[in-house]
């Protein structure tokens, strides 16, 4: 990578992408010992993790009998990769140029330049495009019912999700955990989710199913109120809800591409049947960026297994890989990635600390503190959150302790969640001397925080 313009390190393979499908690929190349680059993605084509990281309990990936959380799945994936010896840059490819060799990638943090690449980039979560759809989003519309399920305006209230696949069944479960009542609004007269999914659905009394419906508006004040819809028979229908979640499907993530490879009309890599061959030689594609079909997440791993073989022997026969012998034969162990932290007491509590979690915390930096105070706002299931926490912790650190980071979990401390007008998580608050003086929502650089926090120290 380079930042002056002048090419330097070829990589022998660039993975794009971190889901099941870019990290499997990543273990595989490293192991052969090929050193991959990761580009993590960041902002566009969803979150670092991919569509796991917006999942609950992944309840049908191998080895996990009691199931396992998406975003933890994620972290152990990534944990075996970088084991290995893949190097991970957390940034978006703007754009690429194939027809150069070695393929040119540009990205936020510069360019890169690499003899084979894996696209491994899945799909992001498609939007209704219903009347005043941006004007309720965030205020009662969201993408994600778990990242956002826990916020407080959405406690024993009317809830919707719309959709009828695997995930709007989850959601729609997950979601009568705070609603008092949730509509699942289908635009057929049948559920496209796995048996068991709709079994639970089916077994939930706090589920009502409206079928060959669609939602056609979203109406309100300053939050939304209800949803106005029509059937396949034309009659047209209200439903007072506070909250709109959508679970309809994804798009493949290709647009960086400008048309540079072969996609299908739907925007999905063509590849040969059951093989990561795209159309352009040494690139290869993994994962639902290449996959209408089964969309799994151990389907996405075993096709990152498959694109990294076939760079693996495509670099070597066409003499292009540049082995990087291990110092180490056996790496050593990855450390846990647990993300349980202790909320702080009154003994626990220390006013020095860079990072402290609860309400205890944020109540004593609050009035005491003359420091700016960065408090994150996360839900335990909020994958978002997850890729948020250590960015702002990254943040933190490179400042030396000028600012206080204390993260809130709404779940538990509803309370200070209303207090603080919070919609969806991750949100993040910047305070100094008791002034909110910025807030983001969702995942943002890092400079961002950086240079608001600057500003004020
Ligand atoms: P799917 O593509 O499977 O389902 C999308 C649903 O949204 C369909 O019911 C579709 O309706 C509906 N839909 C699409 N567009 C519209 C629209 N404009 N208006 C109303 N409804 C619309 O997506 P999912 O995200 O549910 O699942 C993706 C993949 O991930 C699947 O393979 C699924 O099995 C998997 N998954 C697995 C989970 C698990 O095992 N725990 C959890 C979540 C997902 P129609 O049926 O009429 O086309």
């Amino acid at each position: 990578m380079d930042k002056s313009g002048i090419q330097s390190e070829v990589e022998n393979v660039v993975i794009i992408g971190s889901g099941p499908a870019g990290y499997t690929a990543a273990i595989y190349a490293a192991r052969a010992n090929l050193q991959p680059l990761l580009i993590t993605g960041f902002t566009s084509g969803g979150i670092p993790g991919g569509q796991l990281m917006t999942t609950t309990f992944v309840e049908n990936f191998p080895g996990f009998p009691d199931g396992v959380l998406g975003p933890e799945l994620m972290d152990l994936m990534k944990a075996q990769a970088v084991r290995w010896g893949t190097k991970l840059i957390e940034s978006d490819v703007i754009s690429v140029d194939l027809n150069v060799k070695p393929f040119k990638l540009s990205t936020l943090e510069g360019d890169i330049y690499s003899n084979s690449l894996i696209i491994a980039t899945g799909a992001s979560a498609n939007r209704l495009g219903i009347i005043n759809e941006k004007e309720f989003w965030s205020k009662g519309i969201s993408a994600c019912a778990i990242c956002d399920g826990a916020t407080p305006q959405f406690r024993e209230a009317e809830l919707a999700v719309v959709g009828g696949g695997d995930s709007a069944c989850e959601e729609a479960v997950y979601l009568t955990k705070y609603g008092s009542k949730v509509h699942l609004v289908v635009r057929s007269e049948k559920l496209r989710a796995s048996a068991a999914m709709i079994d639970r659905v089916k077994a939930n009394d706090k589920i009502t199913i409206h079928w060959n419906t669609s939602v056609v508006a979203a109406k309100g004040n300053d939050w939304l109120e209800k949803i106005e819809t029509i059937d396949k028979k034309n009659q047209k229908g209200e439903i007072n809800i506070k909250g709109l979640f959508y679970a309809i499907g994804h798009t493949p993530n290709t647009h960086f591409l400008n048309n540079q490879i072969d996609v299908d009309k739907k925007g999905y890599i063509i590849c040969n049947q059951g093989r990561p061959e795209t159309s352009v030689e040494g690139i290869f594609a993994a994962g639902d960026v290449a996959d209408s079909e089964w969309r799994q997440g151990v389907t996405a791993a075993g096709s990152g297994c498959m694109a990294a073989l076939a760079a693996e022997r495509w670099l070597s026969e066409k003499n292009l890989s540049k082995l990087i012998t291990r110092e180490v034969l056996e790496p050593s162990k990855s450390e846990s990635s647990s993300s349980y932290e202790e909320e702080v007491t009154k003994d626990t509590f220390d006013v020095n600390s860079e990072w402290q979690k609860g309400s205890y915390a944020l109540r004593k930096l609050y009035h005491e503190s003359k420091k700016p105070i960065l408090v994150i706002f996360s839900s335990p299931t909020c994958g978002p959150c997850h890729v948020l926490k250590p960015q702002l912790k990254r943040v933190i650190n490179e400042l030396n302790g000028e600012v206080q980071g204390v993260e809130i979990d709404i779940d538990k401390d509803q309370e200070i969640a209303k207090q603080a007008g919070i919609n969806g998580t991750p949100t993040v608050q910047l305070f100094k001397e008791k002034l909110l003086k910025k807030e983001w929502k969702g995942v943002k650089q890092r400079s961002e925080f950086k240079e608001a926090i600057q500003k004020i120290i």
